[in-house]
């Protein structure tokens, strides 16, 4: 059976073809879909891009154009900078509040693994996040003054008093 053929059973466009095809198969907690293949776990709109549109330049995040984190409809995503998905989120203002990738024990573990000597690759590949978050979790730039955690996260910075 191929990749499409399962993707697809996982989906229902109560719109039709045009409308959100809502994504049935697991969830993350991030809000959005989950895919395994091959062993790995991908995010069913990201998943759902590679195969219908391309593959995903290695900076760039997939952005929804209807703001349904589930919708896997490709004509539906777009690819964006990060800080487009942030200034997107801002402005479309989705339930009051910009929906974190991450939860924060998983920044935190983000920077124990770039502690441990993790390479940024490694990073994305295990959270299914961009290159540029992981950068902005190391500098500080996300989850940082404005972040209610943000004193949290800073005084236990993991890997530097081990
Ligand atoms: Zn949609």
């Amino acid at each position: 059976m191929s990749s499409l053929h399962n993707f697809v059973e996982k989906i229902r466009s109560p719109d039709g073809e045009d409308g959100c095809w809502i994504w049935q198969g697991a969830v993350g907690s991030d809000g959005y879909g989950r895919v395994r293949r091959r062993g790995t776990t991908h995010s069913a709109h990201r998943f759902a891009y590679e195969l219908f549109k391309g593959p995903i330049p290695e900076d760039l995040c997939v952005m929804h154009r209807c703001d349904v984190p589930l919708c896997v409809n490709p004509t539906h995503l777009v690819l964006g900078t990060k800080a487009d998905n942030s200034q997107d989120m801002l402005r479309k203002g989705r339930d009051g509040v910009t929906v974190p990738k991450l939860r924060f024990d998983q920044v935190l573990e983000v920077r124990r693994m770039l502690a441990g000597g993790a390479t940024k690759a490694e990073v994305c590949e295990k959270f299914d996040i961009c290159r540029s978050t992981v950068q902005d979790i190391e500098t500080g730039s996300t989850w940082g003054k404005d972040h209610p955690l943000q004193g949290q996260l800073f005084s236990t910075i993991p890997g530097r008093d081990s």
